[in-house]
């Protein structure tokens, strides 16, 4: 009878939407305690240049594997990081690891290497955002020259006041920004000729229907021409075949990251490919 009346108080929502909180919940605790854990960890892909595969840096991804060996997507789990407020230290931690990779390979001899590293809205909204770069900065010993962020279109669009400002301490920094999954959200041009940024990435989404649509390619072809016309490094990510890597160099692309090229790898791996 109890459970009965459970069921029908949560009449309201969906069986399949209480459960999803109920998920949702149980994945937000796991986190919490996988952080202080150590579960998480930052692997790295490098970003070429198209036309003769010349390295140029990698970007920094987060990775979550659980005590029993499973991997939860970031994708998953990040959008929860963000909405509980965790991902200011699990950003903190990302950016700090990065620059200690990044001061290593400065002194293995990759003097110009660029590091990207992804933030989100609720980091750049974050008062203590800057500070935190800056001593990441300072205890590591890495270079802003060598930094780049990357921060996704939707953000780039959504408070521009705040953006323009944080955009600014950033490049006091000397850090770059680069303008992430870029096609998928709704630019103003305008907005985007404001802001300091200097390179635009292209969403893998039209990098891999490039061949295969019409909108795809017109897509493809506009966000490179776009950024371009502002004097614009354009990068493509998710590049998989040859011919999507021949195909943008046609289009005009400057830079790429993809299987193609190298799948995300941790930090030993990397040093070893770019031995290789
Ligand atoms: P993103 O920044 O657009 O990263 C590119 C994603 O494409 C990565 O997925 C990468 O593993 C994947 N990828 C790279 N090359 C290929 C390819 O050739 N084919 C295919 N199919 N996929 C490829 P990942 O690592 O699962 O990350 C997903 C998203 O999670 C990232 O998208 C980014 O938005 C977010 N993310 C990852 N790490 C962080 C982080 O430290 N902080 C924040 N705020 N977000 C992060
Ligand atoms: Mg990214
Ligand atoms: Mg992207
Ligand atoms: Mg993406």
């Amino acid at each position: 009878r109890a459970k009965q009346h459970q069921r029908g108080s949560s009449q309201y929502f969906s069986a399949a939407m209480g459960n999803d909180a109920r998920e949702r919940f149980k994945l937000l605790k796991g986190l919490r305690a996988g952080f202080e854990e150590s579960q998480l960890f930052v692997v790295y892909q490098p970003q070429v240049e198209l036309t003769d595969g010349h390295v140029i840096g990698a970007e920094a991804l987060l990775r979550w594997r659980t005590s029993d060996g499973r991997f939860i997507p970031p994708d998953q789990f990040i959008p929860l990081a963000e909405q509980s407020g965790l991902i200011i230290p699990i950003g903190e931690f990302v950016m700090r690891t990065a620059c200690m990779q990044l001061r290593k390979m400065v002194a293995l001899g990759h003097v110009g290497f660029r590091m990207a590293v992804n933030v989100s809205m609720a980091q750049f909204r974050h008062p203590g955002f800057i500070d935190m770069l800056g001593r990441a900065l300072r205890d590591t010993g890495a270079q802003g020259g060598n930094l780049e962020l990357e921060i996704t279109e939707s953000m780039a669009m959504d408070d521009a006041d705040l953006v323009l400002r944080v955009l600014a301490d950033i490049k006091r920094l000397g850090m770059s920004v680069a303008i992430d999954d870029f096609g998928t959200g709704f630019s103003s041009l305008s907005q985007l000729r404001q802001l300091q940024v200097d390179r635009l990435k292209i969403d893998r989404a039209f990098v891999q229907e490039a061949q295969s649509s019409t909108a795809g390619s017109t897509i493809a072809q506009m966000v490179i021409n776009l950024g371009r016309g502002l004097g614009l490094t354009v990068i493509a990510e998710g590049i998989e075949t040859e011919e999507q890597r021949q195909y943008l160099i046609g289009l005009g692309c400057h830079e790429g990251q993809g299987w193609l090229f190298a799948r995300p790898m941790e930090a030993a791996q990397l040093e070893a490919w770019l031995q290789a």
